[in-house]
Parts: structure tokens; sequence; C-alpha cells
């Protein structure tokens, strides 16, 4: 361990944890990205005792000032944008391009978020009593939790901090234990651009420890999570229990149907990059691909013909398309599921382990094929560089198909008919649909979340972050 140890961030404070966790990064894993400190019950209790003393005066600030704030942080997080891109491609595996790109993402929400900070509405409504006035008013809700996952170690954190501060809440946040470099520099930009004490707090740690304290704790109004669906659900329960309001985005099993008159080049590429970039750990990645018969031998001889293409090696390295795995648990996770696959009798395309130069948790993407949508793989998310094609017999099947399943969160169709998209944009059972795109990759200023299993609550991003980061209030006046 090295004495530069980093720090938790409580009531404007850098602390020491009890304990200091080394941040290995997956390609190179004699590569320290650096030693985090670990948080304590006691640690969460502290940040959220800060964070309700700080809330009256962050609540009552002029918007400017918590414009300027986030604006700076959007400017700062923007003007090192190689720095933190490299810091995230180390600590989460992605190339770093996808780093540099996500840096740019989050400056550019911290930087939507100022504006909207300016631009809190409510409505003056006729009462249905003479003389009666009604004014409804937006309200931030006190301290937010926020608890992230590590495949978008800035994106996200950012798309719940910048709603969180700009509408007026405090924050308490834990960033996944693989993955709180990224967390760590924003909370270190939050505090050169002037975020007053208490008003943001960084606990990092585990989710066994910091994240159920985060979850206990009374002074903390409401969560906003992002993760896996059985980490949700305990939230949610928890959620329940003491009162908070939550908001949940989870997993995916994103379906992209394929149809005969389909530009074939559009949707080859499109499946590609949405389930292989960023070694397919997104929740919007596309692993189902629903292919009509028409076009199906072609597509799958086109997948493989671009798949050999795809360069898996060193995120640093510009050559490389695909980064490494997480790290050695889902990469073993990962290999399960193509067992799983040969034993549900698919053929296997792919989805070896590899051996390159520097000790990492390196794959090979994986194709399934002759899949059916009972199987477990189609049924269950994966959440690595593996996809299944799954054969149609028309457009009713691929839609059946599509929208079997207990997830909602987006879906896709190549297509260059107007009637069939149209059909598929309102018949989709999803919080989000592309049509020639792939359905990872989202724009930052529109609604982001989706519907079954995959979420709970109110949308993420956008306008429409509003209604989970405030309250409304009903005020009545008499005037006679
Ligand atoms: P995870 O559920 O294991 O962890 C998410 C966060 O919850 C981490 O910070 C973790 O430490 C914390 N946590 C764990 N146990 C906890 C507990 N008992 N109490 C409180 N917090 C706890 O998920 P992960 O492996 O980090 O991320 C991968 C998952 O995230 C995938 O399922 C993926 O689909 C999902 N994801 C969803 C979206 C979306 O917007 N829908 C985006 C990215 C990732």
């Amino acid at each position: 361990m090295t004495s530069n140890i980093k720090c938790n961030l409580i009531n404007g404070k850098w602390q020491k944890g009890a304990k200091a966790t080394d941040n290995i990064n997956p390609a190179n894993t004699t590569d320290i990205v650096g030693v985090y400190s670990s948080g304590s019950r006691d640690d969460v209790n502290v940040a959220a005792e800060a964070a309700k003393d700080a809330f009256h005066g962050w609540a009552n600030a002029s918007p400017q000032v918590r414009h300027d704030l986030l604006d700076a942080v959007g400017n700062t997080i923007a003007a090192r944008k190689a720095q933190l891109g490299e810091l995230l491609a180390r600590e989460e595996g992605k190339t770093l391009a996808e780093g540099i790109g996500e840096t740019i993402r989050a400056s550019q929400v911290f930087k939507f978020f100022a504006g909207e900070a300016l631009r809190v509405k409510g409505d003056t409504i006729a009462s249905i009593r003479p003389g009666v006035g009604i004014d409804v008013t937006r309200e931030p809700l006190g301290v937010v939790g926020v608890i992230t996952p590590w495949n978008f170690p800035i994106a996200i954190p950012a798309w719940k901090i910048a709603p969180a501060l700009a509408f007026g809440n405090c924050v308490v946040m834990k960033p996944a234990a693989l993955t709180p470099g990224c967390a760590h520099m924003i909370a270190e930009i939050l505090m050169e651009c002037g975020v007053p004490d208490g008003v943001f707090n960084l606990i990092m740690g585990s989710g066994s420890i910091v994240g159920e304290a985060i979850l206990n704790h009374p002074d903390i109004d409401a969560v906003s999570f992002t993760g896996s669906i059985p980490t949700g659900k305990h939230v949610a329960a928890k959620c329940f229990e003491t009162n908070k309001k939550f908001q949940l985005e989870m997993g995916g099993k994103n379906p992209m149907v394929i149809l005969d008159d389909a530009n074939l080049e559009v949707a080859v590429s499109a499946c590609i990059s949405g389930a292989f970039f960023s070694t397919g750990q997104r929740c919007t990645a596309p692993s189902r691909f629903i292919v009509e018969k028409g076009i199906h031998d072609q597509f799958v001889s086109l997948m493989k013909e671009g798949m050999a293409k795809l360069v898996v090696g060193d995120p640093l390295d510009v050559n490389t398309s695909i980064g490494p795995v997480i790290d050695e648990r889902q990469l073993q996770s990962n290999l399960n599921y193509i067992e799983i696959a040969k034993q549900e009798a698919a053929e296997v395309f792919g989805g070896e382990r590899l051996e390159l130069d520097k000790p990492g948790f390196y794959q090979n993407p994986a194709l399934f094929l002759g899949t059916t949508n009972d199987m477990r793989i189609n049924r269950e998310e994966i959440f690595g560089p593996c996809a299944s094609v799954i054969k149609v017999e028309d457009y009713d099947e691929a839609l059946r198909v599509a929208n079997d399943t207990s997830f909602g969160l987006a879906a896709g169709i190549c297509t260059q008919s107007l009637k069939y998209a149209t059909k598929f944009k309102r018949e989709a059972e999803a919080g989000m649909v592309m049509v020639n795109l792939p359905t990872a990759g989202v724009d930052y200023h529109v609604p982001f979340g989706g519907r079954k299993g995959s979420s709970y609550g109110p949308r993420e991003q956008g306008q429409y972050a509003v209604e989970f980061y405030t309250t409304v209030k009903t005020a009545y006046t008499y005037a006679g």
C-alpha cells in the first residue's frame, strides 16, 4: 500500500477510511491505478448529518449559484478529458476513445443541469373557490443517496449528482467498489469549483457496509440507484421500509430485430458496436438479435466476418476495439454462460478467454447461433460481450419474441420499411426504441430508462430528471 491513499469527502474534508483498497487495472493486473479508502457506517452517519445541516443553505441558494457551480464543474471535466478518460480506461477497461467520450458526456450532463437549475417551473391554477389562488411549486427533496455501478464510472455519477445539486438537494454518494477513481475525481473537481461543505459527500467502499448505511440512514430522504436487479430489489425493499423516495435503473436483455429489408451494412454495424463495444458491459447493449429468415444466413456470415476483425486488447492501445472484462468474477460468469449456451445446444462462435502480453481479463466476443428465446442465455442478463441470434418467420413473430422478456430497457429494429419502423416504435415494450441504430448510445438531454423489470420510478436525464429530484407543493391563498 502506498501512503498516497485517496480519501473520502465528508463535510468538505478529505478523510481516510478505516481500510483502503487497491484499484486494479483489469487490462493489466500488475498496474495499481490507485489506493482508495473504504468508508464505514460511521462515515456515512457523519456525511448524512453534514448533508442535512447543509441542506437549508443549498436549497435556498440562488439558482445562479447552483448554475455557476455545475457549469464550472462541466468546464473543468471537459478541460481534463484526456486525464479523466485515461483514468476511466485504466480502472474500467474501456478503450481510451470510449473513456474520453464518456468523460465528455459527463461534462455535457453537468452543463445541461447548470441550465436546468435556472429553469425550475411551477404552475398557477385557478381555484374552484372564488378569491382563492393556487400555486404549484417544486422543492428539493433533502439529502439524496446516490449508488452507482462500475460500467459507466463517470457518466452515471454525473447524471445523478448534477440534477440532485441543480434542484437544491445535498448528496451522499457511494460509487461501485471496483471503480472509485472517476467518482473521486468528480469530488475533487466539485471541491475545486467551490461546492459548500456538506453539500456533496463521497464515501467509497462496499455495498454491504456503505450502501447499507445509506439505505438505513434516517436523514437520507431519497436514493437514486443504478445496478443489478437483485441489488435493486433490495434497495427498493429497504427504501420502502425507511420511507425514502427511490429510483432504480437496472438490467436489460435488449432485442434488436433485423427484418429482411434491412440495410445489412447498417444492421451489422449496429449489432457489432452495440453488443460488443465497451466489452458488452452496457445495460443498453443489444443481446438478442431477432432475425427474419430471409436475411438470417447472410446476417450471420457478415456478423462473423465483422467480429473476426475486432481487436481485443489493451484499452490504451489505439488499435484496440474491445478492452477487458471488468474482473475475474465477471469473466467467469461470462464463460459459464458460454458453457450453458453449449448445453442448450446453441452453436457458439468465439467467446474464448484470451491470454495476452499483460495479465488481464480478456475475452473474445461470443455469438450464439441457432438459439430460441426460451433458453437461459436469452432470458438472463449476461452483461458481457455475448449475444444470440434467434431466427423468426416474420415481423409479428419478431415483435412477440422481442417483447417476451422480463426486461424492458431498450429495443431496436433495422428495417427500411416506414410501416414496420413505425409499428415497432409503438409496439416495443421498452423505455427506449431505436430504428437503424444500436440500442446502446443515447443523448443526454432526453429521458433515459425502461419498463418492466429494468426500471422503477421516474426517468433519469433531460428535463424529466426534475420529477425524481424534486417534490411538488400545492399552495392555496385567499386574497379576499
Ligand atoms: P450491483 O448491483 O452489483 O452494484 C451496484 C451498486 O450497488 C454498487 O455501488 C454496489 O456496491 C451497490 N450495492 C451492492 N450491494 C448493496 C447493498 N446491499 N446496499 C446498497 N448498495 C449496494 O451492479 P454492478 O455489478 O455494479 O453493475 C452492473 C449492473 O448494473 C448490470 O445489471 C447492469 O445492467 C446495470 N446497469 C444498469 C444501467 C441502467 O441505467 N439501467 C446502467 C448501467 C448498469
